[in-house]
């Protein structure tokens, strides 16, 4: 991935201020609004297997909770930075809004490198983390989930840590749990099934057919690969697919599922026999119908940006685009759906394990998906009606809808004292 100095905080508060723009709302309000509510850093002393003591930075970020508790996934990954973390929780806030589910938004990082550290490390890491941050999160204060190299297992750890300081279980204080602990169903597929909903929603628009339509995906983690998967059953062709050791590329159509059985059986897609070897770069550039950028932030850059050659963008990641590479994208004339509702699957059916943890219900992975169908459908039709009203991108629609209905609530609570 060409990574750029791009702070993609400051791109977050581009991306407000295009919004409000539109929303001609009174300054004070845009002020709050670009401010993170609350913002903690933790240090985290944590003993190593060979008997010393690392100790490890970690952050949670609480944006604004005008519209409910905040919400927001745990990212371990040893680029972590405050900026980063700022810029998620604020996306985060836009996301649930757009989802209109009833979250505010909030992010939290360890810089660490868990590739790296043994499950003895990741876990005691992990406890110390939710013991330096109980205080303020909970199932109605600040509800966590995985994200970037974070899965059910740590959400085990954190609810467990925080059940033993409350005394009592409390499942509803995490999402992305095991299924033995309260987990939902349909949880695991939901970002990706999210987003293949959405790039169905957007060929429609575009009259371009599902079926045989040429998708490649950077990033074949949780997202990327549950998205390649669920995209193959509704008929489209994945050629092309990477992760952070390099990409595959097969014209004639990739198995999304046998790729996913050779990484979990290597650690990579690399290597995946009878497909030619691309770089994350390449696989950016590759012709296809759907570009489907699946792991970091600014993958595609305005160096590369005169290279992309497909007709849609579902971006699964967080912040996969620059501003300057966006503004190219929409003079080009590529439809793109925006990270802000492309993968706000997986925080809908955060809200849906929320719900049930609350209300002690069990339901079925139909159940769910349909919910997540009918909730993510709904938002994304919601955003093209107000992208066609303005006659803007899908992205500025999307901060419109987002930004505009939390704006809409700070102003309501109104300001005490
Ligand atoms: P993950 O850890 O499961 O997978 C990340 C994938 O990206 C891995 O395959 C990794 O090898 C690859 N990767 C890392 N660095 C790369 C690089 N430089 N170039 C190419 N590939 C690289 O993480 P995930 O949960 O799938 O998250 C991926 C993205 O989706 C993130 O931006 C995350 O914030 C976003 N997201 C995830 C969820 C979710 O529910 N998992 C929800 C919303 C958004």
């Amino acid at each position: 991935m060409s990574k750029t100095d791009t702070n993609p905080f400051e791109n977050a508060l581009e991306q407000l201020d295009i919004a409000w723009e539109y929303l001609k709302l009174e300054p004070g309000v845009r002020e709050i609004l670009r401010q993170a509510k609350r913002i903690v850093t933790v240090s985290l002393p944590v003993k190593m297997d060979d008997g010393s003591t690392h100790v490890f930075t970690g952050y949670r970020v609480q944006y604004n909770d005008a519209r409910g508790p905040f919400k927001g996934g745990i990212r371990y990954h040893p680029g972590v930075t405050l900026d980063e973390v700022k810029a998620l929780s604020a996306w985060m806030t836009w996301k649930c809004s757009v989802a209109d589910i009833p979250f505010g938004g909030a992010k939290g990082g360890v810089i660490c490198d868990p590739k790296k550290m043994s499950q003895g490390e990741l876990e005691r890491l992990t406890r110390r983390y939710a013991v330096a941050i109980s205080s303020i999160i909970g199932p109605d204060k600040d509800i966590p989930a995985p994200d970037v190299y974070t899965n059910a297992q740590v959400m085990a750890w954190i609810l467990d840590t925080y059940s033993l300081i409350k005394g009592h279980a409390v499942p509803g204080v995490v999402t992305g749990k095991p299924i033995s602990l309260g987990g939902s169903l349909g949880r695991d597929t939901a970002t990706g099934r999210g987003a293949a909903f959405c790039t169905r929603e957007a060929a429609e628009v575009m009259k371009i057919p599902l079926k045989g339509a040429t998708v490649a995906v950077q990033g074949y983690g949780n997202a990327g690969s549950n998205y390649a998967i669920i995209l193959e059953e509704m008929g489209a062709k994945i050629v092309a697919v990477s992760d952070s050791q390099g990409g595959i590329y097969d014209r004639q159509g990739l198995d999304a599922k046998k790729v996913l059985a050779h990484k979990e059986k290597g650690g990579s897609v690399v290597g995946y026999p009878g497909a030619e070897g691309v770089t994350n770069e390449e696989l950016l550039q590759i012709e296809c119908d759907v570009l489907c950028p699946a792991a970091l932030e600014n993958a595609i850059t305005k160096d590369l940006v005169d290279g992309v050659k497909a007709k849609m963008i579902v971006e699964c990641a967080n912040g996969p685009t620059t501003p300057e590479a966006d503004r190219v994208l929409d003079a080009k004339g590529v439809f793109l759906v925006p990270d802000i509702l492309a993968n706000s699957g997986g925080v809908i059916v955060s809200y849906l394990e929320w719900v049930q943890n609350l209300d002690r219900l069990y339901w079925t992975e139909e159940e769910v998906n349909s919910r997540l169908e009918k909730k993510i459908t709904g938002a994304f039709r919601g955003v093209h009606e107000e992208a066609k009203k303005h006659g803007v991108s899908m992205r500025t629609g999307a901060l419109i809808v987002g930004v505009g209905r939390v704006a809409d609530a700070v102003r309501t609570l109104g300001l005490w004292p």
